[in-house]
């Protein structure tokens, strides 16, 4: 899964279901904020290692990618970093749109082994999977592009009531120009 398809429906959902699983809270700029950076946190974590040749695995799902970080992390911001809960729910939400069951010793780490799966295909970069996709699997490239549509527009739908009312603001006032400071001779 790529970007959008990770904050989109993320987003979504919280606008949707926070103030039921937290009745205090309001999705408000800053909660779409929190709930878009803990839909990616995992790649947050991983991908560095990956891109940088930090730890010895053609994979980009580490640590970040395991059930007991998502759950160390649910638990510090249920008590501790309040101010990210619930949105931190997004970031095992990652996990299940990931697909993680696919690597079940990375998902259960350390419980089945201390190392993390590896896919069956290695490529250096998005860039040359994608290519490779066009090539060998349209389709499966084609649900990807799909997905991260979809997310796009799951996005939009919960951040347009956030800038409407700013740009309700805005718009009357950009189409009257500057306001003028004496009356008109
Ligand atoms: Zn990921």
């Amino acid at each position: 899964m790529i970007f959008f398809a990770h904050i989109g429906p993320s987003a979504w959902l919280a606008r949707r279901l926070g103030s039921w699983l937290a009745p205090e809270t309001v999705f408000d700029l800053k909660a779409l904020t929190a709930v878009s950076l803990c839909a990616i946190l995992p790649d947050i974590v991983d991908k560095p290692f990956f891109y940088l040749g930090l730890y010895p695995a053609h994979t980009g799902r580490l640590w970040g990618h395991t059930l007991l970080f998502s759950l160390a992390w649910c638990l510090a911001c249920r008590f501790r970093l309040k101010a990210l809960w619930p949105w931190a729910l997004a970031t095992p939400g990652h996990l299940i749109l990931d697909g993680m069951w696919d690597r079940p010793h990375t998902l259960a780490w350390p419980v089945l082994g201390n190392y993390f799966d590896e896919p069956p295909m290695y490529f250096p970069s998005h860039k040359d999977y994608w290519v490779w996709l066009y090539h060998n699997d349209p389709l499966v490239l084609a649900g990807l592009v799909l997905g991260d549509l979809t997310g796009l527009v799951l996005f939009a739908a919960a951040a347009w009531p956030l800038a409407a009312p700013a740009l309700g603001r805005w718009l009357p006032a950009a189409a009257r120009g500057r306001p003028r400071t004496s009356p008109p001779r």
